[in-house]
């Protein structure tokens, strides 16, 4: 069984003490990483996004494999 990974959006506010997650998405293994997660970032306006590893197909144990931020995402409260 091959290594799977899973991607979840994070909805950030610093302002707001906010930290939620949002969406969880499977990766297309045969596909470029960098451009799914960017794509998962601009669907759900997430400036933070956080790629999981798995080593089974029940998601039951997964690293934080890598972690990508958004600046054009990211609140603008204090704006
Ligand atoms: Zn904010």
């Amino acid at each position: 069984m091959s290594k799977s990974y899973v991607v979840v959006t994070y909805d950030v506010c610093e302002h707001n003490d906010l930290y939620e997650d949002m969406n969880e998405y499977i990766l297309d293994s045969s596909a470029g990483m960098e451009e799914q997660v960017k794509g998962f970032a601009e669907q759900d306006i997430a400036p933070l996004v956080k790629v999981y590893e798995t080593a089974s197909s029940d998601f039951g144990e997964l690293t934080l494999y890598k972690e990508y931020k958004f600046k054009e995402f990211e609140c603008d409260c204090e704006q």
